[in-house]
């Protein structure tokens, strides 16, 4: 989280290269090994707009796939405290901790596939969420940008005691273990 790719706004990508193909390609390889639900370009120190996603639950078929290029909209957020238990949300790029944040419950994501085809997502729920989270990556927002005060101040001391707030922190997913 400390590094400056994550907090900057990431470029469109103009041609869609091998150089491209072979990112996605790795990006999936990183986020199946996380494990992760969602992985976006900046947080692999690439400044460009990509991420790809995963998710599975009990009665779906897996859902998975990447996206370039992304415009999100999403129907507005519903009033309310969060649901710690329901809506709590993590990242790969502040590891091993999880807040509650409040997002929008529908979402419409528009962009281009690594063929350079239109693609159209309509998500809700947990898929919405992920799709969120994705997109801010690409604004360079990390979510605990988004909690609130009390959480904010808690993930900050976080950061702090890890050594979060130095550039070129990295670790390597299915490599290295995490403590909690
Ligand atoms: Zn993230």
């Amino acid at each position: 989280m400390g590094d400056p790719v994550l907090h900057a706004p990431a470029d469109a990508v103009d041609t869609i290269t091998d150089e491209i193909r072979t990112l996605v390609a790795d990006m999936f390889e990183t986020m199946d090994a996380a494990p992760g639900v969602g992985l976006a370009a900046p947080q692999v120190g690439v400044g460009l707009r990509i991420y790809t996603y995963a998710y599975i639950d009990e009665d779906d078929a897996p859902w998975r796939g990447v996206i370039i290029n992304p415009e999100l909209w999403m129907v507005p957020l519903d009033p309310g405290a969060p649901d710690e238990d329901e809506e709590s949300e993590g990242c790969l790029s502040f590891p091993g901790e999880r807040f509650p944040l409040r997002r929008s419950n529908r979402v419409r994501v528009t962009g281009i596939d690594l063929d350079g085809a239109p693609v159209a997502i309509d998500v809700d729920g947990w898929r919405a969420r992920i799709m969120q989270h994705e997109f801010d990556h690409l604004d360079g927002i990390i979510y605990v940008d988004r909690l609130d005060d009390r959480d904010w101040k808690t993930a900050q001391k976080i950061a702090k005691k890890r050594g979060w707030g130095r550039p070129g922190n990295q670790w390597m997913p299915g490599v290295d273990h995490l403590e909690d």
